[in-house]
């Protein structure tokens, strides 16, 4: 068998410009997704994959690897992706540069525009040292987000199918449009898909491994006050903004985004605006623990309960809705997605990290239609940002890690 290797067709992926916009209304959110959901269509095509669906309308691509003679019974498994980049940085006009056993120093990016990603800023550079990395030329992003995910579930394709001495169920791909703004499941048609469980392959570094993200909910408080002469405003004026403050003032000071990290939820005060007569700030409540989030909410309105009882009735109104929760729940049941992940890791030699999300994915949405959906590393890194890389043994190691879980998945009963 020959090494597997997602680095040719990642290099081409990225120069397909795939920005997504989150002020655009449509879906997809811009046309140019299709740039490349029409290439892996193609290729697609051309590996001989099978039950291709290339949904026109809004961008999403569906195929399917057949089940080897065999494994027929076993459970069908699918392997998902991201087509868009981030609105973030611009993604127009990337220049890919590979660079050959790294040399663990500081690495120029632009000599003309003096960009240099250094070790200092991003001290895991220096674990790669004799490792090779595909770096920007500074000034766009790289798309390893989620173009790394994309190249390693398609060559694992191409790979199963060009030895089909290894087993496996059948397995589902599914690319989708608008996952950097929140909008990839929308349109993702779960029943078509017809997997009984996902991955996404959407993840960080070499051995991250994710099933857990936030419990999230908005929080809407408004404050209305009563305006008056300020020289005649004993006893009358009802002052919103000091009201708003005294509210933020009773929330617990450490549950803040800038004091907490792993399992550790917060109150976050978003925006603010307001006068005396009226003042509204957004919240978002945060929290891993199903339970401790609900709690968080409760108090969130206790606080203007109490407020109400000391200024007077419907001076404070709270809007609380919840955004997402925690794909754990739906995960536990499943944790053979969990368990067979870290195995198949162990056995290529990668340390698994299972890590907490703080914030939500695509894969938590998609467990809550029905497909539980944890999400596998990709070997990118610096997302969002100029200096984002990719790790090519890191992508190389991931898609094999992909063989290897279809192939644990082959032996699985469906449950
Ligand atoms: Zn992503």
């Amino acid at each position: 068998m020959e090494k597997i290797s997602p680095t040719e067709r990642f290099l081409r992926y990225v120069k397909i410009n795939t920005q997504s916009d989150e002020n655009s209304a449509t879906s997809p959110s811009t046309a140019k997704q299709h740039d490349l959901a029409k290439v892996l269509t193609a290729e697609l095509k051309e590996m001989g994959a099978k039950e291709i669906t290339y949904d026109k309308k809004h961008c999403y691509v569906y195929a399917t690897i057949p089940a080897t003679p065999g494994y027929e019974k076993a459970p069908t498994l699918g392997l998902i992706a991201h087509m868009d980049t981030s609105p973030a940085v611009t993604g127009a006009g990337v220049k890919p540069r590979l660079i050959r056993k790294y040399d663990g120093k500081d690495i120029v990016l632009n000599k003309k525009k003096q960009i240099v990603m250094k070790v200092e800023e991003f001290p895991e550079l220096a674990e790669l040292k004799g490792e090779s990395l595909i770096v920007t030329d500074g000034t766009t992003l790289l798309g390893a987000d989620d173009k790394a995910g994309v190249a390693e579930i398609m060559t694992m394709a191409a790979f199963l199918i060009k030895y089909p001495e290894i087993g496996h169920g059948k397995i589902r791909i599914g690319f989708t449009p608008d996952e950097e703004i929140g909008r990839g499941p929308d349109y993702f048609d779960v029943k078509l898909f017809g997997a009984d469980y996902a991955y996404t392959v959407d993840g960080g570094a070499l051995g991250e491994l994710e099933y857990e993200n936030f419990n999230a909910a908005g929080a809407k408080l408004i404050v209305n006050g009563r305006n008056t002469h300020p020289g005649s405003a004993k006893g009358k004026m009802i002052n919103s903004i000091l009201i708003a403050q005294e509210f933020q003032g009773m929330l617990p000071v450490f549950e803040n985004p800038i004091y907490t990290e792993g399992y550790e939820g917060f109150y976050h005060l978003d925006g603010i605006s307001g006068n005396v007569e009226h003042t509204i700030c957004e919240y978002i409540i945060r929290d891993h623990d199903r339970k401790l989030f609900e709690k968080k909410k409760q108090f969130f309105a206790e606080c203007a309960e109490f407020l109400n009882k000391k200024y007077g009735e419907d001076v404070v109104v709270t809007e609380i809705k919840d955004s997402y929760y925690n794909m754990r729940e739906v995960i536990e049941p499943n944790l053979h997605l969990v368990e067979t992940a870290k195995t198949s890791m162990e056995e290529l030699g990668i340390v698994p990290k299972v890590v907490p999300i703080r914030g939500g994915t695509d894969g938590a949405r998609l467990s809550f239609l029905g497909l539980p959906c944890p999400n596998l590393c990709t070997g990118g890194a610096n997302y969002h940002s100029r200096f984002e890389y990719v790790h090519v043994q890191g992508m190389e190691k991931t898609a094999e890690l992909l063989v290897r879980i279809v192939e644990a998945y082959a032996k699985r009963e469906k449950t």
